[in-house]
């Protein structure tokens, strides 16, 4: 089973090849494209499953992910329109200036449009979660069909958590079952299942060795950015200020990366009543004016949250 089939951009394909020459080679596995009889795409980003166009030439694996993230493959081009669609109003709300909203767009759309849908033959439900020896786990948040793949005391994991950063995530307003609160719930999943892991392999980066840890740094940096965003909107400001205040202005595909990070915390915070929108007259009358938000004045405290998401408590 392959698990994955990197972006297919540069030289993607070619590590892939070499991948699996070191998997003959370094671990004396008779493995070759005829061998493999499934390929699993662990959630439905583009360096993940931008390959599949290669490895469906090279192999009759059958082709599986996640239900969630069936539409990314299958009905890749309307779906590419409906999020640029989404990924638009965002940045309208976000308070992007419309010269710097257009860069974005472009930059978001770049090498997506070399993609085209593919094929897929199965899905994860009607298996029971379970491929062979491989468990598979539905962790929602990074992306919608993300999910962990536990074999013995070994887990892959995607993009769920990863060793030298903290997953991207992104407003759910852009795409149903991501956003924060999906994601500090999966996270919860991943601790469950720690005890039983020896070791994590993750989709960037180095293994894990501790996935309690791990998990539990990743959850404390949400909390204190929950924290620094509640500070930083005891005066009125747009996602876009509050974005730059926490990540300067980054270059190219960054500065979209940092806008999605920061619409994920406020959009967490503002449904759960902590935040509240400062300009509702000046909404209702013009729709592409952008969203201020501030404190609101009785829920100052983070305290709320932070307990009801204490990562020493499950
Ligand atoms: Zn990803
Ligand atoms: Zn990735």
């Amino acid at each position: 089973v392959l698990v994955d089939v990197g972006s297919g951009f540069g030289d993607s394909n070619d590590q892939l090849e070499a991948g699996l020459d070191s998997v003959r080679q370094d671990f004396g596995e008779a493995v070759s494209w005829e061998e493999i009889s499934h390929v699993i795409i662990s959630h439905g980003h583009i360096d993940h499953y931008g390959g599949l166009q290669f490895v469906r030439e090279k192999t009759q694996a059958k082709i599986g992910i996640h239900e969630l993230d069936l539409r990314v493959l299958i009905q890749y081009e309307e779906r590419l329109m409906d999020i640029a669609r989404r990924l638009r109003e965002f940045l309208i709300d976000a308070g992007v200036q419309d010269h710097s909203r257009e860069e974005l767009m472009s930059l978001y759309l770049l090498h997506k449009q070399l993609f085209h849908g593919v094929s897929v033959d199965f899905t994860f439900h009607p298996l029971n979660m379970q491929l062979g020896p491989i468990r598979l786990i539905h962790v929602p948040g990074h992306c919608p069909g993300q999910v962990l793949l536990k074999v013995d005391d070994i887990l892959l994991a995607g993009d769920h958590v990863l060793e030298h950063i903290s997953p991207h995530q992104a407003p759910e307003s852009l795409s149903k079952n991501t956003g924060l609160g999906h994601y500090l719930d999966s996270l919860r999943i991943a601790r469950r299942e720690a005890s039983r892991v020896r070791i994590t392999l993750s989709g960037h980066g180095k293994p894990i060795h501790d996935l309690s840890a791990r998990v539990d740094a990743i959850l404390q940096l949400h909390y204190d950015r929950l924290g620094e965003i509640q500070k930083l909107l005891s005066k009125p400001m747009t996602i876009a200020q509050v974005s730059e205040a926490l990540f300067g202005e980054p270059d190219g595909y960054h500065a979209l990366l940092a806008l999605e990070e920061t619409g994920a915390h406020i959009e967490y915070l503002h449904q759960r009543g902590y935040l509240r929108v400062d300009n509702k007259g000046d909404l209702e009358k013009d729709v592409r004016k952008p969203f201020f938000y501030i404190m609101e004045d009785d829920r100052q405290e983070l305290e709320g949250i932070v307990n009801s998401h204490n990562p020493q408590v499950d």
